[in-house]
């Protein structure tokens, strides 16, 4: 194929703004796919990504494109929009010369199209913007095209105004595509070489011939993993499939880092590493659905760092800064010049109305105000630098229900803050807990303690004896739940002296106890664990 008459683009948008379904179309005016059928999202192959409507790894296609007697060769990239995902939307673009930028004509910009928009122009792009749902009553095209005109600096004439849903003015988009991006070199395709194993190719790795070394390309930051939590077997016997499991998951997605780990109440497990909380879930849901595997995931931590006091230390850690990622292994603070924490630049998009209780949100999540504008009338763009142990859980969830949904998120990484982090213990009876061993900022420390002494209380059943289930920094107890005494008499349904009964009710009482776990005297079982370790 003549260089010429090739074109590599990528389409970045917020998630839901019709990324996918634009593709559809784009295959279909092309003949790639045929037409008479129901397409809905074809590139979307994975089961995870059907059922949640969402796309989560790019996918390629080439189409043919007849246009006034030449023939044009459009390599494709759909990608994923969600922030998780980041990573494989910045590996498309720099295959790429130019993307199309799709817009919901009803919601107008959105975080994600700041942030994808950015990723464009950073990697020198020509951008098509494309607003797209203009067949939605509520959809305000002219809107959308001043919005653009204002935070892109996209003069209004280049915006393209299409229904990808009905096809209208889709053509105009792939005439676009030839006029507006330029043609470069490239081409797809696949090579197949003699490695053990996949690790031993990175993305961005430059290939050149025998005994013809070229300069390598500058290639790619490796994705950094930003949320860590333990995975379990349900059940011990399961380890080996789940460990297969999750090896071959993670060929298939190197951005998961696997560590080997082990709890008292959980047995044997790994410390994984995700790019994000939807990253995880994602993984879960592709682990219980394409491999049938089920697993206890525990609350999500990020990677925090120490930075040593002494050279013995240093030399004992082989490193002046440690990070950790397993709460276990924080060390103390007679070791350590300050702890850090990772923070993130966030933007947020929403309708004026909702601003003050949106800045309420941000100021008890620790964050601090960067940057204020108003990117319409009625829409306020806002930037706050935010810890990111303050977002991983619940940050996205509050954001939506406090805005009826029309608040949009997304962040980029921003290195690291110092921070005033205690380790937090759970006591019961006295007697530490150690998979409840928690980090947190010191100004959090009694809000969270108070929250996991009150999940154990419901889910620990009562016992002969009261239970004092405390929150302590070092010597400090800073929240305390009691459970009281109960006598469970396994034998009180037992009328008369049918023996081989009782035998039998004592011995499966005696199994019973196998799942549970000792601390000092009290019985804890596995479930109880479950309970306050698993994500909310
Ligand atoms: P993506 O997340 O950007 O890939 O978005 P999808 O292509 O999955 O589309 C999200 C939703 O918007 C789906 O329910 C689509 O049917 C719908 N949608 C996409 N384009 C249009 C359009 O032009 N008009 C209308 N009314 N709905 C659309
Ligand atoms: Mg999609």
């Amino acid at each position: 194929f003549p260089v010429e008459n090739i074109r590599n683009f990528s389409i970045i948008a917020h998630v839901d703004h019709g990324k996918s379904t634009l593709a559809d179309r784009l295959l279909e005016l092309t003949g790639t796919i045929d037409k008479t059928k129901n397409n809905k999202q074809v590139l979307d192959k994975l089961q995870v990504e059907r059922e949640r409507g969402i796309t989560v790894k790019a996918q390629t296609a080439s189409l043919f494109y007849n246009c006034e007697g030449k023939q044009y060769l459009l390599n494709l990239i759909d990608t994923p929009g969600h922030v998780d995902f980041s990573y494989e939307v910045s590996r498309s673009l720099s295959a790429c010369q130019g993307v199309l930028l799709v817009v919901d004509a009803n919601e107008g910009i959105q975080a994600q199209t700041v942030a994808n928009f950015f990723l464009a122009f950073e990697a020198q792009l020509s951008v098509i913007p494309v607003i797209n749902k203009i067949d939605l009553k509520n959809a305000d095209p002219e809107r959308v095209v001043k919005q653009i005109e204002k935070v892109f600096d996209i003069p209004s004439d280049e915006c393209i105004k299409i229904s990808a849903k009905l096809g209208t003015n889709v053509e105009s988009v792939l005439q676009a595509v030839i006029e507006r991006i330029p043609p470069y070199a490239g081409q797809v395709g696949y090579l197949i070489a003699g490695m053990k194993d996949v690790t031993e190719a990175q993305i961005g790795d430059t290939l050149y011939l025998h005994k013809q070394p070229v300069e390598p390309l500058p290639g790619f930051k490796s994705a950094k993993p930003m949320v860590f939590a333990g995975m379990y077997p349900v059940d011990q016997s399961e380890y080996n499939n789940l460990k297969s499991a999750i090896d071959k998951l993670t060929l298939n997605d190197s951005s998961v880092t696997v560590h080997r780990d082990s709890s008292l109440a959980l047995g044997a497990g790994w410390r994984l590493g995700f790019l994000g909380l939807l990253h995880m879930e994602v993984f879960n849901q592709r682990l219980e659905q394409e491999y049938n595997a089920s697993v206890i995931l525990t609350t999500p931590t990020v990677p925090y760092k120490a930075v040593l006091s002494s050279a013995k230390l240093i030399k004992e850690y082989r490193e002046k800064e440690i990070t950790i990622i397993n709460p276990a292994q924080f060390p103390d603070k007679s070791k350590v010049t300050e702890y850090l924490e990772p923070v993130v630049l966030g933007t947020i998009i929403t309708p004026v109305e909702f601003t003050g209780k949106i800045m309420m949100l941000c100021q008890a999540r620790r964050a601090v105000q960067k940057n204020m504008v108003f990117i319409d009338q009625n829409r306020v763009m806002l930037k706050y630098l935010l810890p990111l142990n303050e977002i991983v859980v619940d940050f996205y969830d509050s954001l939506k229900s406090l805005s009826s949904g029309y608040a949009s998120f997304d962040y980029e990484d921003a290195g690291y803050q110092t921070a005033e982090l205690v380790k937090m213990d759970i006591l019961l009876n006295g007697n530490i807990v150690e998979e409840l061993v928690t980090i947190v900022h010191k100004d959090k420390a009694q809000t969270v303690g108070k929250a996991i002494c009150e999940r154990l209380k419901d889910s620990l059943p009562r016992q002969l004896f009261e239970i004092a289930i405390q929150a302590a920094i070092g010597s400090k107890i800073i929240a305390r739940e009691t459970v009281k005494a109960y006598r469970k008499n396994v034998l009180a349904k037992c009328y008369g002296g049918d023996i081989t009964r009782k035998m039998k009710l004592l011995k499966r009482q005696a199994e019973g106890k196998k799942k549970l776990r000792k601390i000092g005297n009290i019985e804890v079982p596995k479930d109880a664990f479950i309970k306050v370790l698993k994500t909310q």
